[in-house]
């Protein structure tokens, strides 16, 4: 039977304390005892089903991560505030000092600012590279490399990382393979394609509402429960937890995640294309001229489309600028940062999101400060939005020169 993470989800049985075909919220910080032996057998671990306070669990925030491990097909998952607080808890639990971590250099900017910046204060090394230059990869690997860190389709350069390819390098050093899948929920299952570690930021696709900051860590039982071990877990004892009013309302937009990512990837590939013809310089993994369109289409479960994501090039920073301001008055979106959203947003990545990035390092990474990247919205009619983003390239004569 092919796995499909849509169904994954549907055949979860959660209901709440009176047969509420939405659980119930748990409004609650701790948790009563009949017995003294029970609290303190929660405390070891032991009891199931029980809970002894919301840092380390609350039932709320376990229906949506048991819909997260359900979604990647991992033993477990555990929900967070924030999807870097995802990233950093993850990282911090694998890590010690002196230990290397080989990642790539395009990533999230505030992921690429804790690995080259926050680490040092730790003595953890941090090597850069190409990650779909396999042998660069290869390369970089040590004794003491304990993680391959990477994006399924990395920000904001949309390239795409083979995860079985890393998964091997990975386990030839024995190192977990954390890959960041926050810009392809559904299309790619990064651990059942090797990865150890799944995280999100799902304030992204996956809430799909830019109603709250969320994130999400993907993973083994064994990893989950060493994050909030009560002694040494990283997330219970740095804290990071998502409120459980928050996670019930993520819950219940998970289960329209399906058709919602279906249709950013009809509307993107739909303006790509559109694009492409009108001489942009475009950057779609759906498109065939894409570097990384034969390892997207081999690893994606092709029902979902190639994403929702896509940037194009227009050489300077005051014509990307011109140009969104042109587009926001033409009512096909908003010039914000993020993604995910139903409503397209559009961003210029080097003066936004990957303003953390040094300008070199942007230079290295291959990103023009032109560049402008999209989060296609869900737009019902998108050849009316085209019709838009035509009017506000022939209302900015110049901006295709
Ligand atoms: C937004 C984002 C993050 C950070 O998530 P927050 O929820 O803002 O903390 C991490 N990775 C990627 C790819 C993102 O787009």
């Amino acid at each position: 039977m092919k796995f499909d993470p849509a169904s994954q989800i549907q055949d979860l049985h959660q209901f709440g304390e009176f047969g509420d075909v939405n659980p119930s919220i748990t409004d609650s910080a701790t948790y009563t005892f009949l017995q003294a032996k029970t609290m303190t057998d929660t405390f070891q671990g032991e009891a199931e089903g029980c809970f002894l306070y919301s840092r380390h669990w609350n039932p709320s925030n376990k229906y949506l991560a048991d819909a997260m491990a359900a979604m990647e097909g991992t033993e477990a998952a555990w929900v967070t505030a924030s999807g870097m607080a995802a990233i950093t808890n993850t990282i911090l639990q694998i890590v010690n000092a002196g230990d290397h971590i080989v990642s790539s250099i395009t990533t999230y900017g505030g992921t690429f600012a804790f690995l080259e910046n926050y680490l040092k204060k730790f003595n953890v090394d941090v090597t850069f590279v190409d990650i779909t230059n396999l042998e660069a990869v290869k390369a970089a690997m040590r004794q003491n490399t304990r993680i391959i860190y990477t994006e399924s389709m990395t920000n904001p350069m949309l390239q795409i990382s083979d995860i079985p390819a890393l998964s091997t390098i990975a386990n030839e050093y024995n190192a977990q393979l954390v890959v960041d899948n926050t810009f392809t929920p559904m299309i790619v299952n990064p651990a059942r394609l090797g990865a150890h570690i799944v995280v999100y930021s799902m304030t992204k696709f996956i809430n799909g509402k830019n109603d709250c900051v969320a994130g999400a860590i993907c993973a083994s039982a064994d990893f989950i429960n060493s994050l909030i071990d009560v002694n040494s877990g990283t997330a219970m004892l740095l804290g990071p937890v998502l409120d459980p009013l928050r996670s019930s309302s993520i819950l219940k937009n998970i289960h329209t995640l399906h058709i919602r990512m279906k249709q950013h990837s009809y509307n993107a590939m739909y303006l790509a294309n559109k694009f492409t013809e009108a001489g942009l310089s475009t950057s779609y993994p759906g498109l065939p001229n894409h570097p990384g369109h034969e390892v997207l289409t081999k690893m994606m479960n092709k029902e979902y489309g190639y994403g929702g994501m896509i940037a194009i090039d227009l050489g300077t920073a005051e014509k990307a600028a011109e140009f969104m301001e042109e587009m926001e008055a033409n009512d096909v979106g908003y010039l914000a940062v993020s993604l995910g959203y139903f409503k397209t947003l559009f961003s210029n990545s080097g003066k936004s999101t990957s303003s953390e990035v040094p300008e070199e390092v942007q230079h290295d990474m291959g990103m023009s400060e032109g560049l402008v990247r999209f989060s296609v919205g869900l737009d019902n009619d998108i050849e009316r939005t085209w019709q838009r983003i035509k009017l506000s390239i022939k209302n900015k004569e110049g901006i295709l020169k």
